[in-house]
């Protein structure tokens, strides 16, 4: 039976290898921090110390990281990915990270002959939890297909999108999508507050128009609450700017919105609201 790894247990991770645990996948974990596996080695996982551990005995191995910086961490260390894959193990990175990181990546999997696929998903925590994410895929269409039963378990849809970059592309695209619908609505909300609307009226009208994204109804009481317990991190969004900002530097692409809203974000950030949830954005734009 294919056996997985799991490593990076944090909002998503932790969520997406639960559900493979209920799916009876037989499972190895590792997160840096240990603390995050205890349920899913309670409910049946395996557990292993470092990431080399881990993947000794898979044959898939998922990583789901921070940032590219960190993927890259956990590859080239001492107990790393590097130093523990054997030949022709599939390597999954469901980690946010930029196409031409995922490309490099890839190719340097292939170069000690083990197999790698882009395959980053759109949906925050609740998705992860429900089984509902969307996978966006890039590598091999033979890859996609092994992979295939796992991407079903975790998520609703997943796309084969091309050759390897293709998930991590589009990816930053939604990303982007979303990152400048939370600043605008954001400004927004406030410049109603200060014509004098309540919030609560400024939310349930704006909300419900057409010209709102739906997916920031998802967010209404987050607001209603101040209760800004992160769902997607706020840092992680400025860092998938910053992935967009660098992708256009590569493709010679000016992106002033882009940037804009980049800055919005750092701005939260710098204010200390990185590990609230991206909603969290209405407490910087005062
Ligand atoms: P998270 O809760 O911050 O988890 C990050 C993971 O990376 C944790 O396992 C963390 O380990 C690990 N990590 C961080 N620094 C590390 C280091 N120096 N060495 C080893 N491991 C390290 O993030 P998340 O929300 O699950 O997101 C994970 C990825 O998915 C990110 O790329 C994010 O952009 C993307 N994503 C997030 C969402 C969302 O809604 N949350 C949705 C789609 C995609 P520790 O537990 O030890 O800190």
């Amino acid at each position: 039976m294919t056996k997985i790894a799991f490593i990076g247990l944090g909002i998503m991770g932790s969520r997406m290898a639960l559900n493979l645990l209920k799916a009876e996948v037989p499972l190895i974990v590792h997160n840096r921090t240990k603390d995050k596996a205890n349920e899913l080695i309670e409910k049946g996982a395996e557990w292993a110390s470092t990431p080399k551990e881990a993947i000794e005995k898979a044959d898939i191995v998922f990583t789901m990281l921070s940032t590219p910086q960190i993927v890259e961490d956990v590859y080239y260390s001492d107990q790393g990915l590097k130093a523990g894959f054997k030949k022709g193990t599939l390597w999954v990175d469901s980690s946010t990270v930029n196409p031409s990181f995922s490309e490099k990546m890839a190719e340097e999997a292939a170069s000690i002959g083990v197999r790698f696929l882009d395959a980053p998903v759109s949906g925050s925590l609740v998705p992860a939890e429900k089984g509902e994410l969307i996978f966006l895929v890039g590598g091999t269409k033979a890859d996609f297909d092994e992979a295939k039963p796992y991407f079903d378990i975790m998520g609703k849809v997943s796309h084969f999108l091309g050759e390897n970059g293709k998930g991590s592309s589009m990816k930053l695209l939604i990303n982007l999508l979303l990152a400048q619908s939370m600043a605008t609505f954001t400004e927004t909300l406030r410049l109603g507050e200060a014509m004098g609307f309540p919030q609560t009226q400024l939310l349930e009208t704006l909300l419900n128009h057409p010209v709102t994204p739906p997916i920031l109804a998802g967010k209404k009481s987050k607001w209603i609450n101040d209760d800004y317990s992160p769902e997607f991190p706020l840092k992680h969004m400025h860092k998938d700017l910053h992935l967009v900002a660098e992708t256009a530097f590569e493709l010679n692409r000016a992106m002033p919105l882009a940037n804009a809203a980049k800055e919005v974000f750092a701005q939260a950030k710098q204010k200390g609201l990185g590990d609230l949830d991206l909603s969290a954005l209405y407490k910087s734009i005062e």
